[in-house]
């Protein structure tokens, strides 16, 4: 018989473990105490943790065999190939990971492609190319489609183009005010079937004086108005019916 030093119930020997370290070969702590022990919130928290640790550590040093092991071209080869057989018959597996990695890391992913971007700009823009040749048409069509439904972002870029040329827009102007003008313009078109401009208030490029392209000096006016102006007061002004 033995007396436990933890729940001090005096036990027999056989409830508890060997130990060849202790004086008469048994543990200190009977059987039942040395599990709940080990199976306290805490133990197992040290142990994972130590578990974890060890899984970092190991999958480091994985991990720097396979840079080494992939700077050898064949090697690289073989592991690509590998890559692209488990990608096509894990598709949507992949897919759905890689998309809820890429939810649950934004700053991560923009971080990896801006990189990205920087370290392959010449095959991607050859890339883009080799596409843009072969899509032309759908791509145009698309841009179209675009374009039709985005009439005052495409009038408010217009303006802004002839603007930098004049460099007419100063820093502060405030971009989203501008096109909200834009597309006031066009909604009063729609509404009243009368073609109406976005006009500079102060035209860019003035006899007198210069105006500058920003909310402040903009304003939405019938088309006839502003062609008439124009060709009064207004000499920089384009006579196309989409922005003034
Ligand atoms: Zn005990």
């Amino acid at each position: 018989m033995k007396k436990c030093n933890k729940c001090l119930q005096v036990e027999s020997k056989d409830l508890f473990y060997k130990r060849k370290d202790q004086k008469d070969g048994f543990a200190t702590i009977c059987k039942q105490c040395d599990k709940d022990q080990h199976s306290s919130p805490e133990a197992r928290e040290r142990k994972n943790k130590a578990r974890r640790e060890k899984h970092k550590e190991n999958s480091e040093v994985r991990n720097s065999k396979r840079r080494e092991q992939y700077k050898n071209p064949d090697v690289k080869a073989k592991i690509k190939e590998e890559h692209a057989k488990y990608y096509a018959n894990n598709k949507d597996h992949v897919i759905q990971k890689s998309k809820k990695y890429a939810e649950n890391n934004p700053d991560k992913r923009k971080q990896y492609s801006k990189k990205h971007k920087n370290n392959n700009r010449e095959s991607i823009s050859e890339r883009q190319r080799i596409y843009h040749q072969a899509n032309s048409a759908k791509i145009n069509a698309r841009i179209r489609i675009w374009k039709s439904e985005n009439i005052h972002l495409v009038n408010a870029s217009h303006a802004q183009r002839r603007a930098s040329k004049l460099q007419a827009t100063p820093s502060w102007a405030n971009q989203l005010a501008i096109k909200e003008i834009y597309k006031l313009a066009e909604l009063k078109t729609k509404e009243t079937g009368i073609p109406h401009h976005v006009d500079h208030y102060y035209p860019l490029r003035g006899k007198l004086v210069s105006g500058l392209h920003n909310e402040f000096n903009l304003q939405v006016i019938p088309a006839s108005e502003n062609l008439r102006k124009s060709n009064k007061y207004h000499p920089d002004q384009d006579t196309n019916t989409k922005a003034a």
